[in-house]
């Protein structure tokens, strides 16, 4: 059996022991410390447009929190993008709330701002209170951001911006992760870096960071016992786990170039047919990091072609998968509400992420390419 070859699987620059190392030499086995601190640095440089990062155990957290901060509790309901993972949706229960599911358009595959007003409209209409709108930009893609931010505005409710596939990708020169009234990031095992687990909160305030790490660290008062005011959480970065995204971050823009490349080496694929397309950005505007390449298959007469596609590069060890099974179609989410149509729904039943990973070797791709030009014709 050929060695598997993984859609997404963590990629180290060099530098990361390093800084693990100096966690160790200097005692700071803690979720606090110089390499959490010199990580959450990092990220506002690299983000740009006065970013404040608290870096947190995970994306889901991140996600928690920001619902929290936006002051989301019993009764609320929170405007959730349908074809996501699930732990964009997640949250919105552990606080009580309701989430309430809306299709996407075929551009960026990410929510359509049609369905979106409408279900703003009809959930106002009802007299319910809406808290928020978790937006995010699927497989690096920015979601259309001048849209949704429009309608945003327009309607007064806040963006969460999920931007746990798309550190790196940019809108009209703008980086993913700056457009949300709080976003968030994700270094988990297969993201574009990893810390083998981990997430961040960006906020545009120091003191909203603040109020993040205090809620990330038990929400403890300041006094010399322990006492609280507040319900708090632990969490808070690993200050070793910091010191691998610390060494990621060199290497992040060099490793979208080479996820870049996996775009382009699938296009040039499938170039010869019109069956399958590779998702790419619908124009300019859009900079994706490709976290993963996707493409879609015209089945007109449903005759299972993306599956025969999975199949047989799963016959060779290697993985595809179908894109995120939207939300409203989820069992645990099942009487949840949905505005839109069936375009998330098609997209699942048509869609399959390919290897997409900055460490793919000639070989691999030998491999890879084997299998797929049998369906490019
Ligand atoms: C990975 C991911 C998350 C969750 O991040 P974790 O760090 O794994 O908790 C949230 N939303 C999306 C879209 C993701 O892909």
């Amino acid at each position: 059996m050929n060695p598997k070859i993984y859609l997404s699987s963590p990629h180290m620059g060099g530098t990361e022991q390093h800084f693990v190392n100096e966690a160790f030499d200097t005692n700071w086995i803690a979720p606090l410390g110089p390499n959490v601190t010199g990580f959450e640095k990092d990220l506002e440089t690299y983000l740009g447009n006065n970013s404040k990062v608290a870096a947190l155990s995970s994306g889901t957290a991140a996600l928690h929190l920001a619902l929290i901060l936006l002051g989301v509790g019993k009764g609320d309901e929170v405007i959730c993008q349908s074809m996501t993972f699930s732990a964009s949706a997640n949250p919105i229960v552990y606080q009580g709330a309701t989430p309430i599911f809306v299709d996407s358009e075929m551009d960026t595959w990410n929510i359509c701002p049609i369905h979106l007003e409408e279900a703003i409209k009809d959930r106002i209409a009802k007299g319910k209170k809406l808290k928020a709108i978790i937006a995010v930009h699927l497989y690096g893609m920015p979601y259309k951001v001048d849209e949704i931010k429009t309608i945003s505005e327009k309607y007064e409710i806040p963006i969460v911006e999920d931007s746990a596939e798309a550190l790196g990708s940019s809108y009209k020169n703008q980086k993913c992760g700056t457009f949300g009234d709080i976003s968030i990031l994700s270094f988990n095992g297969n993201k574009i870096i990893t810390t083998s687990g981990g997430g961040a909160l960006v906020t545009k305030t120091e003191v909203l960071k603040e109020k993040a790490v205090f809620l990330a660290t038990q929400a403890r008062d300041q006094a010399p016992h322990y006492q609280h005011s507040e319900i708090g959480y632990n969490y808070r970065l690993s200050n070793i786990c910091a010191g691998i995204g610390r060494g990621q971050m060199e290497v992040l823009d060099k490793h979208i170039g080479l996820r870049r490349n996996m775009n382009n080496f699938y296009k040039n694929i499938f170039k010869n047919t019109d069956t399958i397309s590779v998702f790419t950005e619908p124009n300019s505007d859009y900079y994706s990091n490709h976290w993963l390449s996707c493409i879609l298959v015209k089945d007109a007469d449903n005759k299972g072609l993306r599956e025969e596609i999975r199949l047989a590069l799963e016959k060779d060890n290697i993985e595809a998968r179908p894109l995120w099974k939207p939300m409203h179609l989820q069992p645990v989410f099942k009487n949840a509400l949905y505005y839109g149509e069936k375009i998330s729904e098609n997209l699942f039943k048509n869609g399959l992420c390919l290897p997409s990973g900055s460490n793919l070797n000639i070989e691999d791709k030998q491999r890879i390419t084997k299998i797929l030009l049998k369906f490019s014709i």
